[in-house]
């Protein structure tokens, strides 16, 4: 295998930055350790991890270095730790039945990460740059790119400010990681329906927030509320609008649809949730297939009536993580909804099914999605 040449060959400018990435290897490998058809999600990480760092004093971000995954040791003061001006991004790499391994929309990852970025008052990255570190990265560790259909590669980029400073301000200087963990499926019961439930004592996000960006802030807040959802037996909370506890907003780390009779109906991205990678490839899906899709305000009295007149159809929540989850229930206000709880309903399987073929290669990628890293 090695790394597609077809860009390098006509832009020697990229190829100078293929030979200008400084690699340190490990010194043996880690690979022998890990039960790769069984991995688990985010706790195995691959021998190597990419490192970018900006300069305080030509402010720009250096040539990237690949080095070992190894801890590293920060400033009691550093500024990320204490004011959370860091962002993350989290997307896939797939072993694929044409037997190279590729990713699914980098493109749209990176430009959320960019806009993350500038939301938080760090500087953005070259998406090109970034692109060719992250290739280079997985050509390097392409044996840790699980080959079982289900399993893949995740990959995990953060970029956080650096300074040793307690004064709330940006940061001077950042460091760019991208990490990456063989996972298997997210959620252990495989694509079984979960359960939801509201509550009205907590909003994850408000207008003119953060909702919208990927930062490491918009999670810790959320530990709290999902823990006593857990204990109320329910798999996650289900996020209310911040301003009127009405509208549907999305759920832990996903977003979310509800499949009505004629049409998909999911909540607009305009600043308080997270604008999925999956939830813009399901909207592309059901388009193509020529069911209609509104983005829109949808009221969680709105979901409880439609159910009560048997035209809401199938709950289901996307994300790079578990791609497509059924949410076979939801529980508001003393009430409860069950769509289904044992299967997850034939929309939502089609839907899991027609992503992950194209994600596995199975299928022809009709609206090129997957780039090829290494073939
Ligand atoms: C990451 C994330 C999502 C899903 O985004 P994808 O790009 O589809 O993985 C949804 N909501 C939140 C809060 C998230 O952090």
């Amino acid at each position: 295998m090695s790394v597609t040449s077809t860009e390098t060959e006509n832009n020697p400018d990229l190829q100078t930055l293929y030979d200008q990435i400084e690699i340190r290897q490990v010194v043996e490998s880690r690979l022998e350790t890990v039960n790769l058809e069984d991995p688990g999600f985010g706790t195995v990480f691959s021998d190597h991890m990419a490192v970018i760092e900006y300069s305080e004093r030509d402010h720009r971000w250096r040539t990237p270095r690949i080095t070992p995954y190894d801890d590293f040791s920060c400033p009691p003061a550093l500024i990320a730790l204490h004011y959370g001006q860091s962002v993350f991004d989290g997307m896939k790499a797939f072993t694929t039945a044409r037997n190279s391994i590729e990713l699914f929309r980098p493109d749209m990852h990176i430009g959320r990460l960019n806009r993350s970025c500038r939301r938080l008052c760090i500087p953005e990255l070259d998406s090109e740059v970034f692109l060719k570190t992250l290739r280079t990265l997985i050509h390097l560790d392409q044996e840790w790119v699980p080959v079982k259909r289900g399993n893949a590669l995740y990959i995990r980029p953060l970029i956080f400010g650096t300074d040793a400073n307690l004064g709330v301000r940006p940061s001077k200087k950042y460091t760019c990681l991208i990490m990456t963990s063989p996972v298997g499926a997210y959620y252990k019961e495989g694509i079984n329906p979960v359960s939801l439930t509201t509550n009205p004592d907590y909003v994850r996000a408000a207008r003119g927030g953060a909702g919208a960006a990927k930062t490491s802030g918009n999670y810790g807040s959320t530990l709290l509320p999902a823990q006593k959802a857990k204990e109320e037996g329910y798999t996650q909370i289900l996020w209310l609008d911040a301003r009127e506890y009405k509208y549907v907003e999305e759920v832990g780390t996903m977003n979310i649809f509800f499949k009505f009779k004629d049409k998909l109906v999911t909540p607009p991205a305009e600043g308080t949730i997270l604008p999925g990678v999956i939830r813009d490839s399901v909207i592309q899906m059901a388009r193509n297939w020529g069911i209609p899709v509104e983005e829109r305000r949808i009221s969680i009295d709105e979901v409880f009536e439609a159910h009560a007149e048997g035209t809401l159809q199938e709950i289901f929540g996307s994300g790079t993580a578990a791609v497509i989850s059924p949410v076979g229930k939801i529980a508001h206000k003393g009430r409860t909804l069950e769509t289904d709880m044992k299967q997850p309903g034939t929309f939502t399987k089609k839907m899991y099914d027609a992503i992950t073929a194209i994600q596995y290669g199975e299928q022809k990628d009709p609206f090129s999605w997957m780039l090829p890293v290494v073939d």
